[in-house]
């Protein structure tokens, strides 16, 4: 692959699993830009800054900016190994537990806290296209926002009944009990992330839209792979 195929969707529509399998297939690097909210999200949560997660605002509080904006997220894009790093210690497994799940939309709301990451992950993507490399970039905004431009956009989704099981089905492997993501869960992520007023989770208006409730991952990258070969 040359360029970029954004992949944006809700949780739980197994976007992160089909846009690493799509870098594997297309021999391209893979940014997972969720994991980037989630590191700046763990930053906060053991600093001493207290975090209201219920309330998501595009300008939050100084302090809780000036937190985020100071962690040190640094991200692998090799899609065999993409590994977190805040400050310089690997957080991979702590970012998907579930006190970070339940605050992230909070941090990410923040307008200041989202123009940070953003610019870098740019700076990711550019360095790599500029290398006349590929690049799949997946999370909410990056076909809207982060790389309008790119070659492929795709929109994933699944019903909410499907997106609920996939979720409990991954923390089950990962040993996480009581499911950090049941339904309601899910549903309420979704709903901040939707309606927030900083870059909200929406399709751009050249995305392909693929719903994902009836394939299985084999399907939707046969399926991807298409379109990115189109
Ligand atoms: O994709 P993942 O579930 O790891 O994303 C965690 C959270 O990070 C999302 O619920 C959303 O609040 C935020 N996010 C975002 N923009 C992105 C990627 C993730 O706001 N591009």
């Amino acid at each position: 692959l040359r360029g970029v195929v954004a992949v944006d969707g809700p949780s739980g529509t197994g976007k992160s699993t089909t846009a690493r399998g799509l870098a594997m297939r297309l021999d391209a690097r893979y940014l997972d830009t969720g994991a980037m909210y989630r590191a700046a999200t763990l930053a906060v949560l053991r600093s001493d800054v207290p975090l209201d997660v219920a309330k998501t605002t595009a300008e939050g509080n100084d302090d809780v900016v000036a937190v985020a904006l100071g962690a040190r997220v640094e991200l692998s894009t090799d899609p065999a190994e993409p590994r977190v790093r805040l400050d310089g210690e690997d957080v991979d497994a702590e970012i998907r537990g579930t006190e970070v799940t339940a605050a992230v939309s909070a941090v990410s709301a923040l307008t200041a806290v989202r123009q940070h990451l953003v610019d870098e992950q740019r700076r990711i993507v550019d360095e790599i296209v500029e290398d006349g490399g590929g690049i799949v970039v997946e999370g909410r905004d990056i076909g809207t926002v982060v790389t309008p431009d790119a070659g492929l956009k795709v929109f994933l989704t699944a019903s909410e009944l499907v997106r609920a099981g996939r979720r409990d089905a991954e923390n089950t492997a990962a040993g996480r009990a009581g499911a950090a993501d049941t339904q309601a869960d899910l549903a309420r992520r979704d709903r901040l992330d939707s309606s927030r007023t900083a870059s909200p989770l929406r399709p751009a208006e050249d995305a392909v839209e693929v719903d994902t409730s009836t394939l299985d991952i084999d399907g939707v990258l046969a399926r991807l792979q298409e379109l990115a070969e189109d």
